[in-house]
């Protein structure tokens, strides 16, 4: 048996052929866990090797000492674990929470390696089925639902089911149609109205994608952005919305329209480039479009993780002078102490806080709180999937009078969204 001389554990050759005799075993019960640490390259890059050693090290003596049932375990490369370990019953809730603790402390012990980083682990198992022999596809199967973990940073870890096999071969489908339409610049920008419910007039938009597939049927996001995020491609969705929006505001201001200030989302990745700042800049100059005009969409959960770097590049991009908006606020583990760190202009609430809060008069009041000390702390508030006008009455006397939902609009194509709303 050969060892990786770095952490000690097996090699991939060597974890395969114990694990493969092992699971032959079917008197025993086994689940396979892969696990991965999200963008371990900044580690590298930012504190250098060493400790990025340091760090895999860690985590492979924490596998060695302190995983219960561990039978063994390998570093199949990079900052990739494969770990077979045997189960007594596989009760889902009990090996999330077991998951979840042991995670932080894997968290825990990197963040004393590098402070500013706090990475997050992504883990998938597998619960290898009694008599399968098939090592390879069972180590692909926890590998799958490694990968469906990533970017989910409320989920502790992702169990294998054939349904995420439908996704594996969802994102083989979506990736070449993305390609495809980027390259035609084909990718469809539609707008979203955000409206006053004081005066009914438009606010701002927001800018939402959509591909097209080859018989021209509209592809929803559900379908794309998670694709889109495990390879890191979402980057490139991202700018092509943020350059198409520059060039519609600068044709509006060429035409001597008041353009209306314009949201977009900026996916978590793009907070571990180091030039996102300046690539927003650059790209708002290229068009001579004034930072007023745009306002960026990051996601309440972004915030949880390496706070200090994000919450660092957000306020340049504030003093910038473009406005920042929290969104989806409410729809993870939000805190209150959270809001009042973040440099932010908006809270965008999620619209599972309007439909729960006509469900039960607890849900209203505590939106209605969260409301009041909004507007106390002086943020500018948006409801989000407001559908009914008892719903934008309901938040209207919550105190929060912009809404941007199906009441008034869905997202629209943008030729038709000008039609309505700009000319
Ligand atoms: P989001 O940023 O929260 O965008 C709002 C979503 O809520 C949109 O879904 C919109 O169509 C939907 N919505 C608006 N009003 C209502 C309503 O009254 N009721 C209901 N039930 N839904 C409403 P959409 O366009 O399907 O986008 C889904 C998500 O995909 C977005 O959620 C955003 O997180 C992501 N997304 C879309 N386009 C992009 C993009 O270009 N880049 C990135 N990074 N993410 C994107
Ligand atoms: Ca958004
Ligand atoms: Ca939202």
């Amino acid at each position: 048996m050969q060892n990786d001389s770095l952490t000690g554990l097996l090699t991939f050759e060597d974890f395969l052929s114990q694990a493969g005799v092992e699971i032959c075993d079917k008197s025993k019960a086994y689940m396979i866990a892969a696990a991965d640490i999200t963008d371990f390259h900044f580690i590298n890059v930012n504190h250098g090797y060493d400790v990025g050693d340091d760090v895999l090290r860690d985590a492979a003596d924490f596998i060695r000492d302190c995983l219960p049932n561990m039978i063994c375990a390998c570093r199949s490369h990079s900052d990739h674990f494969l770990m077979l370990i045997s189960v007594q019953d596989t009760e889902y809730e009990r090996v999330m929470n077991e998951t979840q603790r042991l995670k932080e402390r894997v968290k825990e012990m990197i963040g004393r390696r590098a402070s500013d980083i706090s990475p997050n682990i992504n883990v998938g198992l597998y619960f290898v089925e009694p008599g399968e022999e098939n090592v390879v596809a069972a180590v692909d199967k926890a590998n799958v639902a490694r990968r469906t973990n990533k970017g989910s940073y409320n989920i502790p870890c992702v169990v294998y089911s054939e349904h995420l096999m439908d996704i594996k071969e969802n994102s083989a489908k979506i990736l070449p149609i993305f390609d495809d339409s980027f390259r035609k610049e084909s990718i469809r920008v539609y707008l979203q109205p955000k409206i006053s419910s004081e005066t009914k007039k438009i606010i701002g938009a927001e800018a939402l994608s959509r591909l097209v597939d080859d018989e021209g049927n509209i592809i929803p996001p559900a379908r794309f952005i998670a694709a889109l995020e495990q390879t890191g491609r979402i980057i490139e969705l991202d700018f092509y919305v943020l350059s198409y929006i520059c060039r519609l505001i600068r044709k509006w201001i060429n035409e001597g329209i008041e353009p209306i200030t314009i949201s977009f989302n900026l996916s978590r990745m793009h907070f571990f480039s180091s030039t996102v700042v300046e690539d927003i800049i650059k790209l708002a100059e290229e068009h001579n479009v004034p930072p007023q005009y745009l306002e960026i969409e990051v996601t309440e959960s972004v915030f949880f993780e390496a706070q200090e770097m994000i919450v660092a590049k957000v306020q340049q991009l504030r003093d910038y002078g473009f406005k920042v908006s929290v969104d989806d606020f409410g729809s993870g583990y939000s805190s209150l102490s959270l809001i009042g760190v973040l440099p932010v202009d908006v809270v965008k609430l999620d619209k599972s806080f309007v439909k729960e809060s006509l469900k039960s008069p607890r849900s209203g009041d505590l939106m209605k709180g969260l409301i009041r000390i909004l507007n106390e702390i002086q943020l500018e508030i948006v409801c989000e999937g407001v559908e009914t006008p008892e719903e934008e009455k309901m938040v209207n006397e919550y105190g929060c009078s912009e809404v941007q939902g199906y009441l008034y609009d869905k997202p629209i194509p943008t030729d038709e969204f000008e039609s309505k709303y700009i000319k």
